[in-house]
């Protein structure tokens, strides 16, 4: 399974080689461009699809993704599912709620999916949002794992694509010893402790 979605990942320009700085403030050898996934419509529904049939039978009620990318993704995912999706924004760092539209009814069952997982910042601020709404967590899912560190969620949690991937305080940076040209990618700024 692995080979072939990596397979797809580098050929749509997904899975970067180099020297970058990451939102975190870490440098890192490898980066994925989760909006060349994003921005492809059929790249997108084809890797949400692997989530839908993975949670197709867990009575999935609704799908909740946070802001950006996590939007589209449930959206994907809720259609594929024959579900309703939903927002949970970010009003303030780290702190997110779910405002807009039906909201969460008591109890109902609800998979939280988003694009990439580092440190687990978004993912634990969206499940923390849905349980205040009265929601059931069902599952957990992303794109891309990335992390260092397993989440240790107490839901069950998919990835279409796993990779452990090392990153580095500048100081202790290889790359940066091989003076090898930092580059700063995607759209945000780079911040110390804002999650990648
Ligand atoms: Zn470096």
């Amino acid at each position: 399974m692995s080979v072939t979605i990596e397979k797809l990942l580098r050929d749509n320009g997904v899975i970067l080689e180099g020297h970058f700085l990451l939102t975190s403030g870490l440098h890192s050898g490898l980066y994925f461009e989760k909006f060349k996934i994003l921005e492809n419509p059929k790249v997108s529904a084809l890797l949400c699809s692997k989530i839908a049939i993975h949670f197709s039978t867990s009575g999935i009620e609704k799908v909740i993704g946070p802001t950006t990318g996590g939007i589209i993704l449930a959206y994907e995912i809720a259609k594929q599912l024959g579900v309703f999706a939903g927002i949970a924004e970010e009003p303030e760092v780290g702190k997110r709620i779910i405002k807009r539209g039906s909201g969460i009814k008591e109890g109902e069952r609800v998979l939280v999916v988003d694009d990439v997982l580092t440190t687990g910042g978004s993912i634990r601020a969206t499940i923390d949002a849905v349980l205040e709404r009265g929601g059931k967590i069902s599952g957990v899912a992303v794109l891309i794992d990335r992390s260092e560190k397993s989440l240790n969620l107490d839901y069950p949690f998919y990835a279409v694509y796993s990779k452990v991937v090392e990153n580095y305080p500048q100081e202790d940076c290889p790359l940066c010893k091989k003076n090898i040209p930092l580059t700063r990618p995607g759209g945000k700024k780079a911040v110390p402790s804002a999650e990648c």
